[in-house]
């Protein structure tokens, strides 16, 4: 092949592999476009059934609560509709045994947020915090001596915290709500919310408060549910026992090892576990549920309510 022959044979190829880019992409837009409509389509048939049967549950209007899954302008809308509170889940990620996964107060801290944020109707909930101090990580200490714990420094927490907060202060949101479901760290948070508060003592148009009360919701009143069930603080347990094993399986089963866990002889402080979890169920767990939302919900419409 001479070289002009070999060209005109290289513009050929070159243009017919455009024709064939050109009608695979036009395939693909005509599959996106189906799918598309599709989605639309079961999502409208979600609002007809609901307008059909109004006993059906409608999830067209649940109210997203979510920032994860909302765009900026949505929020923009929320907050000047009266959605001025915004809750900050703080989980962790920590071994809890050989039953119960990692990001068990990751899981909880969300959803419990969620579920709070959609009982309150004014409030939104920002993504969790799953970053939190765990201690020492060499020589490791506490939960950092089983595998796949992380422990970031104190000061690196509370700066995230810090950080958070004047972020959606700076956006408008009025109320600032630290959610945290691990015990340890509850102290940082309350520091956070202090050395906020002093700074905005002039500026009161944004107040951020630690809220104790979901923690106390399980570390206190839920405990004291189950011992008046004839459980013992040995079952009961402060970490991975059944309170926390019964909690985190309401929430998600799946994070929950239930049929090895049944069959297992008793966990022991060498395997994570302080406390016997193998009688947790999920329904012991729902009341822990109720307890936090019930308890938090008045909570927070309290220190919203005085300003
Ligand atoms: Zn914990």
């Amino acid at each position: 092949m001479n070289s002009l022959t070999e060209n005109r044979h290289t513009r050929i190829s070159a243009s017919s592999a455009t024709a064939v880019q050109r009608s695979e992409r036009l395939i693909a837009r005509n599959i996106n476009d189906a799918s598309l409509a599709m989605r639309r389509l079961s999502r409208a048939l979600v609002v007809l059934a609901c307008c059909i049967a109004p006993q059906t549950p409608c999830f067209a209007t649940t109210p997203e609560v979510e920032l994860d899954h909302m765009t900026w302008t949505e929020v923009q809308h929320r907050l000047a509709s009266g959605s001025t509170t915004i809750l900050i889940p703080i989980g962790g990620t920590e071994q809890s045994g050989p039953y119960v996964a990692l990001g068990k107060h990751n899981v909880r801290a969300y959803l419990l947020a969620q579920k709070i944020a959609q009982t309150l109707g004014n409030a939104l909930v920002a993504p969790v915090i799953s970053y939190v101090p765990e201690g020492s990580i060499h020589p490791p200490a506490g939960h950092m001596r089983f595998t796949g714990t992380i422990s970031i420094p104190d000061s690196a927490f509370e700066s995230m915290l810090e950080g958070t907060a004047r972020s959606f202060k700076q956006h408008g949101f009025k109320d600032v709500i630290f959610l945290g479901d691990h015990g340890g760290y509850q102290k940082n948070m309350q520091k956070v919310a202090n050395r906020l508060d002093r700074e905005w003592a002039n500026d009161p148009s944004c107040h951020v408060v630690a809220l104790n009360e979901y923690y106390q919701a399980v570390s206190v009143t839920y405990v004291n549910t189950l011992r008046r069930r004839g459980f013992s603080m040995a079952e009961i347990g402060l970490h991975a026992g059944l309170a926390d094993t019964a909690l985190t399986m309401a929430l998600d089963r799946s994070l929950v090892r239930s049929d090895a866990m049944s069959h297992a002889a008793k966990p022991t402080e060498a395997d994570g576990v302080y406390g016997d979890p193998r009688h947790a169920t999920e329904e012991l767990g729902q009341l822990a549920v109720k307890q936090i939302i019930d308890t938090s919900v008045a909570a927070i419409k309290h220190v919203t309510a005085t300003r």
